[in-house]
């Protein structure tokens, strides 16, 4: 088993869920981010961008925003495989984030932290709890920063939409709450697979 998705293993039993399997590896030649709805005990957002192979994961509880002015908390959970980018479908009772999950938003994203006009590395960033990236998805598009607040092994983070020319004060996640991969809702999903 790939070490670096062994806490997404453990969690799962690919017996009963239909989630991808862990496999650490890229996809295409461009880095990706997804953002997945997920109605489990609460419903949230999951925000995931490609670094080194796997999707580092933080779950969004008020989703993202294009709103400058707006900080959403987002918290730290486990590498996802990169094949989890565009898992939409049931995960079943009794398993972990037991639930309706929808591709919200997925597409590629470019790094754009620098220091003295030299990128850093995004393992680099990820590691300070700073990451800088412009997203390139249906919905969410332009610059964002991801940043650690709090100290040691505090898993939260604050996502917060750059000044840009993608900046928007209308509410995104209300404005197109669907599926980016199929335009279903997330109650059309959960009548769907079943
Ligand atoms: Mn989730």
């Amino acid at each position: 088993m790939d070490y670096k998705l062994k806490e997404y293993s453990k969690k799962r039993d690919f017996e009963k869920t239909t989630e991808p399997k862990p496999h650490v590896g890229k996809k295409g030649d461009k880095s990706i981010f997804a953002v997945q709805k997920h109605e489990s005990s609460h419903l949230h957002y999951d925000l995931r961008i490609e670094i080194n192979g796997v999707l580092k994961s933080w779950a969004v509880p008020k989703g993202p925003s294009l709103n400058p002015k707006d900080k959403r908390l987002a918290i730290l959970t486990e590498d996802h495989p990169i094949d989890y980018a565009d898992f939409e479908g049931i995960i079943p009772e009794g398993n972990y984030g037991a639930g309706v999950v929808m591709v919200w938003d997925i597409g590629t994203y470019k790094n754009i932290n620098e220091k003295n006009g030299k990128l850093i590395e995004m393992e680099k960033s990820f590691e300070d709890g700073h990451i800088i990236v412009k997203l390139d998805g249906e919905k969410l598009k332009g610059g964002f920063a991801i940043t650690k607040f709090g100290k040691g092994k505090d898993k939260k983070w604050l996502l917060i939409k750059k000044r840009d020319d993608n900046s928007e004060s209308k509410d995104i996640t209300k404005d197109k709450p669907n599926s980016v991969l199929s335009g279903a809702s997330l109650s059309k999903i959960e009548k769907e697979t079943k």
